[in-house]
């Protein structure tokens, strides 16, 4: 009521103004704000708009004057690690989430912070801290409401004036190896979560609605069909059943949506992109082939009931973890002449999709990398066409692209001006196999990696890079231009109207392109990788570019020789949220120089390599999570052959097995047996040793 009445007073006050969506009490935060293309400079949901383009019309910042661009003001986020999230900005505050799922307030302008919330992960839930990763890829907004959803599986509403909790809800089951790190997506009144956990146990995926103000449940959508003798939830369960074979709710069946939520204003449907299988394997998870609905898919719901509209399934019966948890960005485009309301995605599978989302109708599919697994798209039937031998029928077999992916979740940015998509892709490969593996008595544990499948690096796909930054034409489906790159964990994409392009690498540089013809334009070193998107925002005319920088993703958490080489290890560099403009005077204390960890020398610890073996398969199916694998980490969290902890087996138990460190983020294992611990000191040591004789 005040609102209105606050919005009737601008209106007889400032007439000109009557076109916004603005009241006294600043911006309403709906969907009509969501869905505009003007949004008086701010930055009002995760794409910006509910388009998810990552396009502003902010044309301060030009081709000519780019060069000029300064920090304007930074803030230091203390105890964090991996920064993947993309910060919102409403009315001159700018809000973001960081490790551990802490939310803070900032006054847009200056840094300054108003507010910070920290949802306790340690505290509330340590064991839980064991499933996942210390990413959230950001927040939510809703009115007056901001939503922020834990690692473990929290739903928390705010108020974003104050940061004061309104209400919070579980939304995993909590004996379930699942997690979150989705960006929650707010529309109509609700808000939308996903979760991930394919990997982690025999789960089986879902999204659910909540109502905003209440917090209470509205719908939930099942990805993959449970066991028939329980009933199915819906008709849509009981139609992707028939594409099941075996007795595949024993596994879970996967298909997890951790990414990848649009809601479609125009046409008022909401769209997920599903995840892979579980496990990856299909001839575990459903022996007797079939397409495995809806894995590996974009599925077009009822927003208000959760109800199944239509589906496209990118990769018929997934085998490799290929998953659509890409973003999923909607435009007008012109085809054959005729305007389509289109959808586009570049999963990991390496196509590239067009569709009508209108009615589902797959309108083109090209490769932007090298794909092996498959021919191409037969559009008639709007399947691929798969090569024989890909699916390791009898043998391992190399393929690309690998579990990583031709695309992941780094944003996809489309720019109307140039009609052009912005890809951060990589062009890598994976050998897959599962000789040894007992196929069909297969059982997983929840807690624990398992894919059923044996994979191993199979290398890069091209000769000259092994990633690059790709302008990609979807009406004609060709590359315009590209940019190489050196590293394949680039960070996501935002376009301007000046036609700009900006992209942080994970050498530690923020770029700006000319968007028509990937000129550089501007390069900026901030000393630490970068896995952030960035955004632009304005206020009072003034135009700024900001992100976060700090190192994050799989890449920094499952670690292995080739991430860690980047020096951004633990600790070492200051993680940051960084605001750069035309006349900024800010000076960025310098960063650390990049710091490979050195393993620790101990001549008193007499490695049992009985032990070593035996802990090597515990580390590798929980500590690799974060602490990398091989114990090799890359940024998440220390490397524990660096560490003096694993030399001092009390110290150790302290840190394992009594949650000394969880405020830090280091999960409990109140369950592992002494045995277990000395196994894994053993093996941590055994990795330091070998790392020592190999650095002789
Ligand atoms: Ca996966």
């Amino acid at each position: 009521m005040n609102k209105r009445i606050n919005q009737v007073l601008v209106l007889v006050c400032f007439g000109f103004l009557s076109i916004s969506f603005i009241s006294a009490q600043g911006t309403v935060v709906n969907d009509d704000a969501m869905a505009g293309i003007n949004q008086n400079g701010n930055w009002l949901s995760y794409g910006r708009t509910h388009s998810e383009q990552r396009f502003s019309p902010l044309a301060n910042i030009t081709k000519e004057n780019v060069g000029a661009l300064q920090p304007d003001w930074y803030f230091p986020i203390p105890n964090s690690r991996s920064l993947v999230s993309t910060p919102l900005v409403v009315d001159g505050v700018i809000y973001f989430v960081a490790s551990l799922n802490i939310v803070r307030a900032l006054d847009a302008t200056s840094g300054e912070e108003l507010w910070s919330f920290n949802p306790q992960v340690g505290e509330v839930a340590p064991e839980r801290m064991r499933a996942g990763w210390d990413n959230s890829r950001g927040i939510a907004i809703w009115e007056d409401n901001l939503f922020v959803a834990t690692w473990d599986g929290r739903l928390i509403s705010l108020n974003r004036e104050s940061g004061e909790q309104l209400w919070s809800t579980q939304t995993i089951d909590p004996e379930l190896a699942m997690y979150i790190t989705g960006a929650p997506k707010a529309f109509k009144g609700k808000v939308l979560i996903g979760n991930g956990g394919t990997e982690n146990g025999p789960n089986r995926g879902y999204v659910t609605a909540y109502d905003a103000e209440t917090g209470d449940q509205v719908w939930r959508f099942w990805i993959v069909p449970g066991n028939p003798a329980d009933g199915f939830e819906d008709d849509a369960m009981e139609m992707a059943a028939e594409t099941w074979t075996g007795e595949w709710w024993r596994h879970g069946g996967g298909g997890n949506s951790w990414h990848g939520w649009t809601y479609d204003a125009e046409l008022d449907q909401l769209y997920i992109g599903t995840g892979n299988g579980s496990p990856w394997n299909r001839k575990i998870r459903s022996p007797g082939g079939g397409d495995n609905l809806f894995l590996d898919s974009i599925v077009a719901l009822d927003p208000d009931n959760g109800a199944y509209l239509w589906h496209h399934q990118n990769t018929p019966g997934e085998t490799w973890d290929y998953n659509s948890n890409m973003d999923i960005v909607l435009a007008d485009l012109f085809i054959d002449g005729e305007p389509i309301k289109a959808l586009m995605q570049a999963p990991k599978n390496g196509f590239f999709y067009v569709i009508n989302r209108q009615n589902g109708e797959l309108l083109s599919a090209e490769k932007i990398t090298e794909v092996t697994w498959a021919s191409h798209y037969d559009l008639e039937t709007a399947r691929p066409v798969e090569f024989p031998g890909v699916r390791y029928e009898t043998s391992a077999v190399r393929i690309s692209p690998g579990p990583v992916g031709a695309h992941s979740w780094h944003a996809m940015s489309f720019n109307p001006n140039t009609g052009l998509a912005y890809i951060p892709s990589i062009h890598s490969s994976t050998v897959y196999g599962d000789e040894g593996i007992d196929i069909e008595n297969f059982e997983r544990e929840q807690w624990r990696l398992n894919t059923g499948v044996n994979s191993r690096p199979g290398g890069d796909t091209r000769d000259d890079a092994p990633a690059s930054l790709q302008a990609w034409d979807p009406v004609r489906q060709e590359q315009v231009w590209e940019v190489l790159a050196d590293n394949i964990w680039n960070a996501g994409t935002l376009t301007t109207a000046s036609n700009i392009l900006f992209q942080g690498r994970a050498d530690g540089h923020l770029i700006a392109y000319d968007a028509e013809t990937g000129e550089e334009l501007w390069d900026y070193d901030l000393g630490l990788g970068i896995s952030a998107p960035p955004i632009t925002y304005a206020i009072d005319d003034k135009q700024y570019l900001a992100l976060l920088v700090g190192w994050g993703g799989s890449m920094a958490a499952l670690g292995g020789p080739q991430a860690a080489e980047h020096g951004w290890s633990y600790g070492a560099q200051e993680r940051r949220l960084v605001a750069f403009s035309l006349d900024g005077t800010a000076i960025l204390p310098k960063q650390a120089p990049p710091l490979v960890p050195q393993p620790l020398p101990s001549s008193d610890f007499i490695v049992n390599q009985d032990l070593a073996l035996e802990g090597g398969r515990e580390f590798n199916g929980t500590c690799s999570m974060c602490h990398g694998g091989g114990a090799i980490a890359a940024g998440i969290a220390p490397d524990l052959r660096a560490s003096g902890i694993p030399l001092l087996r009390e110290a150790f138990e302290n840190v394992v097995r009594n949650g000394a460190l969880s405020d830090n983020g280091m999960p409990i294992y109140r369950d592992l047996t002494d045995e277990q611990l000395e196994s894994l000191r053993h093996y941590i040591r055994s990795q330091a040793e070998a790392a020592l004789r190999s650095n002789q």
